[in-house]
């Protein structure tokens, strides 16, 4: 989910990255050591090492700015005859118009008649006036929001977000801080707590989910060391994966893990005792076996209850989508009080449905991670949170800068 900063040429590791920003390609090309990548390209999955080819001005992307820019900024020939001849057409109009109005006023209408009239000559002669009007309101908008740190990338979104009906949020990072503390570490026979821990370190640091820094940061804190995995690959929604000598280490969510290797009874049920406490139970295995659990516990943020009540007073349908299991996210829809709960989702089935939601009413959907992209994508709007990853706020029309959700009923009500 991390958009790449430079151009430079793989070392280490392999990723599948999508390059649409600079090819307009969507499907997202497979790179391994020895491929090149470039700045403004976003890594959908793996992990690289990459040594720096070209900085700043010199990658492609900057050429393609300047190029573009540069394009824009030269005038066409015939703009400079619509020049000309606008320099003595609209001094001409304005001197019509003001005629017209002294006119009126001369054969003893009034006041308001005569302004009517005048600007009847000002539209009919120049319609555009009506085209600037628009702009101006646009601007003035966009730059109401950028004051309150709220960035809206295009004017469709800013018509859209006033329309809104229905609002649907993302959980982790987005109702929650994203900032989840390690709860429980449980290791299954012939793991001990300390292996477990290794186990997730080596997976987890690779990733950049929030569940992820919360686990590499508990096992620096021990002082641990990871292995060196290779083919690392993000599951988005699921979680992550990679080899160690040969065997597959995998960290995920129950419903994924189960379907990979075989989880008991026993191991089910601690997990289910977890999320009833409203935390996340992150799964491990190591070459097949199963190697414990991680729980993980994030809180709501401090206006999350509040923005959503603001919402619903709005008259707005509120939604929580989540790829995290049923029963965390119920414990945490308690506490920020939306109306619905849709658990257990798929990046694709994010989109879906926000689709289906789409058939109701207007959507706006509020996300920041790697699995929100594609409903980001769908919305009517898509709000990002800024502290979200790249391909999220590439995906997204608005952009909330300081992260907080109080800011959502702000962007639509304003
Ligand atoms: P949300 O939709 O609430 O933002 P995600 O879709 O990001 O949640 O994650 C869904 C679930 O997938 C998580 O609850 C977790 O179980 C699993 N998961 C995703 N990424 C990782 C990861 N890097 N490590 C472990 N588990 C992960
Ligand atoms: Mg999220």
């Amino acid at each position: 989910g991390e958009s790449i900063p430079v151009d430079g040429e793989i070392i280490e590791g392999g990723a599948s990255v999508d390059e649409s920003a600079l090819t307009g390609e969507s499907i997202p090309v497979d790179k391994k050591a020895g491929d090149f990548v470039s700045a403004a390209t976003v890594n959908k999955s793996g992990y690289i090492k990459c040594r720096a080819k070209r900085v700043g001005e010199d990658t492609t992307l900057s050429q393609i700015i300047k190029t573009v820019s540069e394009a824009s900024a030269s005038k066409a020939p015939i703009a400079r005859l619509a020049d000309r001849v606008s320099g003595v057409f609209v001094p001409f109009v304005i001197a019509v118009a003001v005629i017209t109005f002294v006119a009126w006023m001369i054969a003893g209408e009034d006041l308001g008649f005569s302004v009517s009239r005048a600007v009847s000559v000002l539209v009919i002669s120049c319609p555009c006036a009506l085209g600037l009007a628009t702009p101006v309101a646009i601007m003035v908008a966009s730059t109401k929001g950028a004051k309150n740190s709220i960035l809206f990338k295009n004017a469709a979104s800013l018509e859209n977000a006033g329309k809104t009906k229905i609002a649907v949020f993302d959980k982790t990072g987005t109702i929650t801080n994203g900032n989840p503390k390690v709860t429980d570490i449980i290791s299954f026979d012939g793991f001990d707590k300390n292996e477990l821990l290794k186990i997730a370190f080596s997976l987890e640091a690779k990733s950049s989910h929030p569940l992820a820094n919360a686990i590499a940061e508990r096992a620096e804190n021990e002082k641990l060391e990871a292995y060196e995995v290779t083919d690392f690959e993000e599951l988005a929604g699921n979680g992550v994966q990679a080899f160690y000598n040969g065997k597959r280490l995998i960290g995920s969510n129950l419903k994924y893990m189960s379907t990979q290797i075989s989880v008991s009874q026993e191991m089910t049920e601690k997990a289910h005792a977890l999320s009833n406490q409203g935390k996340t139970p992150v799964f491990f295995s190591f070459d097949g076996r199963p190697a414990g659990i991680i729980a993980l516990a994030d809180t709501i943020k401090p206006d999350s209850a509040q923005a959503i009540k603001e919402l619903k007073k709005m008259g707005i349908y509120v939604v929580m989508l989540t790829g995290d299991n049923e029963k965390t996210a119920n414990a945490v829809a308690a506490q920020a009080g939306v109306d619905e709960v849709i658990a257990g989702v798929m990046p694709d089935e994010k989109e879906k449905t926000v689709k289906a939601f789409m058939q109701k009413g207007k959507v706006a959907m509020v996300g920041d991670g790697i699995n929100d992209a594609p409903a980001l994508t769908r919305a009517d709007v898509g709000i990002a949170i800024g502290a979200g990853t790249d391909i999220a706020i590439d995906s997204a029309d608005v952009v909330l800068m300081k992260s907080r959700l109080a800011d959502v009923p702000a962007a639509i009500k304003h």
